[in-house]
């Protein structure tokens, strides 16, 4: 049995009964960084086996996790924040577990894109969930494409290029209405959201430190 574990983006009472549960009855769990997951065990009171799954060792590591699987043993697959899989290491690992016919089972819970669209106040009927946009090469020739989807797009973004990703929303997008959330769920959770020259201008009033997810509305729909 794996179980794919959600895990809190900030607050630490975001962790379902559930995920606990699973966490406290799994015989070992298969993390990012172990010291954010012991972090996260310590404070739950729960003791475990811990093993790393990351882009360096994903090819022997996922042999190792089948066969301890297989051999009967219980695993949780969670990451260091939010929900394994979604921008986070883990594919590989629950593909093959299909492969082998090993349940896999979800233990839902916290995501910052979703957390981000439920409070941005733009359709939500549609979306594109882009995740990271590629750092360098790419990056101009995906935000043009993404310029011309009538969704809303999501938009992950880490405090070094946030700066750098609001100016090229102002070149490519310049008439989508955009909202920033920062910190979701922590103690300097915040929301701003304008059109791009707007908020390019306000760039050195606003605080850029810390984890943000940027929505940006459709083409179509306009912010009266
Ligand atoms: N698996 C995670 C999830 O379910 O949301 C996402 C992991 S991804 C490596 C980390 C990125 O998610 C951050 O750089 C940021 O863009 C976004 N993120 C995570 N926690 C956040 C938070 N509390 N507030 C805003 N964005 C957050």
């Amino acid at each position: 049995m794996l179980y794919v574990v959600a895990t809190p983006i900030g607050n630490l009472n975001d962790i379902t009964f559930r995920a606990v549960e699973i966490l406290k009855e799994v015989d070992f769990i298969v993390c990012e960084d172990t010291r954010i997951t012991s972090r996260l065990l310590q404070k739950l009171g729960i003791k475990k086996e811990l093993l790393t799954l990351n882009a360096r060792n994903e090819e022997s590591r996922i042999k190792l996790i089948l066969n301890k699987i297989l051999s009967g043993h219980k695993c949780a697959l969670v990451s260091d924040a939010g929900t394994p899989c979604i921008s986070d290491p883990g594919v590989r690992l629950i593909n093959a577990s299909h492969k082998n016919n090993i349940t896999v089972s979800s233990v839902p819970g916290p995501n910052a894109a979703i957390a981000a669209l439920s409070i941005a106040g733009i359709p939500t009927d549609s979306f594109l969930f882009e995740g990271f946009l590629p750092q360098k090469k790419g990056r101009q020739k995906l935000l043009k494409e993404l310029s011309l989807t009538d969704k809303t797009i999501i938009l992950y973004e880490s405090t070094y290029r946030i700066e750098k990703l609001l100016n090229e929303l102002n070149e490519f997008m310049q008439d989508r209405f955009v909202v920033i959330c920062r910190e979701l769920t922590k103690m300097y959770e915040e929301i701003v959201r304008g059109y791009p020259p707007e908020l390019v201008k306000g760039l050195a009033d606003m605080n850029l430190k810390g984890e943000f997810v940027v929505c940006i509305a459709p083409v179509s729909w306009q912010q009266l």
